[in-house]
């Protein structure tokens, strides 16, 4: 059922990997559009929250996805190069030596400064080829974009651009993430105050886009043209605060198998820094992932697994490839038998946001963290 990835070799698979639902992602891209009705900028930065870049995309444009964003230059370029057509736009700041590479790849820019409107118009006429860019408002996150009170010269120079096509305008908000902010829509009031210079000049307003995953989630005002939903698309909510108000399914399992069994007397300590010691004799597993592969360390004897249907609880240090399991005095597991570290097991399952909680982080860095060292599997699609 499951495909090998292109880690798979003739030795065999690690025993760890993360297993992929590419249904689960169009189940989810489908829940949204539904729950939208506007186009979807499917958000596939940072390997696709570690689900896998190019095949993420792949999925996403056998659904129709209408547009991909991604964080930099580079990642659009490896989409480009495995065969994506899907129009992508880069959602970083640009630097001035990479802005040809946009041009030549074919991938949109966020202009984020007059300046940035210069280089990309200069880019674009020494290459003889318009550059597709959105503007950047800076509505409250003081991260990249002109201010929207003072977007009015900005937005005037893109629209008389010779070398740029101005496709899109758009924000991104700070507190969506949390029904209950009422920062969201004071940065809809600063949007939309931004976008009402397009009238008063008389030009044809771009797409407007300004909902991530929380915005989607809570807050139909700022739906606007287009959505961009990052972190729901994979099933996962973005912060504890956020309601789940559309069904969404979790594409991502890690898993691994239990690789040694041993009986550790009771007084014994177990990993670095001896912090855990077992109370009674008990039965240990060890399993073999660790910090090296993005699995966090602060889960040491905070995190949980499910072996056999059952909840254990992580003891001791996480080393940086291994840890270790308490299955109890009577606890049984065998060598090679399933872990499911974020997933479903029986009747059990955890979820990325569960792991965050225990590690003290949001899932965002779960995900993101776990890193290239583990095979990713892919199954449907
Ligand atoms: C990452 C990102 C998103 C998606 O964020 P989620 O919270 O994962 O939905 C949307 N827009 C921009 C500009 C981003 O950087």
């Amino acid at each position: 059922m499951w495909s090998n990835s292109a880690m798979s070799d003739a030795l065999g698979q690690r025993p760890t990997r993360i297993r992929v639902d590419l249904d689960a992602l169009s189940h989810n891209l489908r829940a949204i559009r539904a729950h939208v009705g506007v186009p979807v900028m499917g958000i596939v930065k940072a390997n696709a929250y570690g689900h896998g870049l190019v095949p993420v995309a792949r999925q996403l444009e056998a659904q129709g996805v209408d547009q991909l964003g991604v964080a930099f230059v580079e990642e659009g370029i490896a989409l480009r190069k495995a065969g994506i057509a899907t129009p992508i736009l880069v959602l970083g700041g640009i630097f001035g030596p990479q802005v040809a590479q946009f041009i030549v790849h074919g991938l949109e820019i966020t202009v984020s400064s007059l300046d940035k409107l210069r280089q990309a118009e200069a880019a674009a006429e020494s290459l003889g080829r318009k550059a597709v860019i959105h503007l950047k408002i800076d509505t409250g996150m003081e991260r990249i974009g002109v201010h929207g009170y003072s977007a009015g010269p900005f937005i005037e120079a893109a629209v008389a651009s010779q070398w740029c096509v101005l496709k899109g305008i758009y924000s991104h908000l700070a507190c969506a993430d949390d029904p209950a902010s009422p920062m969201t829509l004071q940065q809809l009031e600063r949007f939309e105050d931004a976008c009402a210079h397009f009238a008063r000049i008389g030009a044809p307003l771009p797409l407007r886009h300004l909902a991530n995953s929380g915005g989607v989630l809570h807050f139909p005002q700022t739906w606007l043209d287009m959505v961009r939903p990052g972190i729901v698309l994979y099933g996962v909510l973005p912060d504890p605060a956020s309601r789940p108000s559309i069904d969404l399914r979790p594409a991502l399992s890690l898993v691994s198998q239990v690789v040694y069994f041993k009986v550790v007397r009771a007084g014994s300590t177990v990993s670095y820094g001896a912090t855990w010691t077992a109370p009674h004799d008990t039965r240990i597993v060890t399993i073999p992932i660790g910090y090296g592969d993005g699995f966090p360390r602060a889960l040491s004897s905070r995190g949980q697994a499910l072996v056999h249907g059952r909840r254990l609880p992580i003891v001791g240090r996480i080393c940086m490839d291994q840890f270790m399991l308490d299955l109890g005095p009577d606890g049984s597991a065998y060598n090679e038998d399933e872990v499911v570290l974020i997933g479903a097991q029986g009747s059990e399952s955890i979820r990325a946001e569960d792991v965050a909680r225990l590690a003290g982080t949001i899932p965002y860095e779960i995900l993101t963290g776990l890193n290239e060292r583990i095979p990713r599997v892919y199954s449907g699609g």
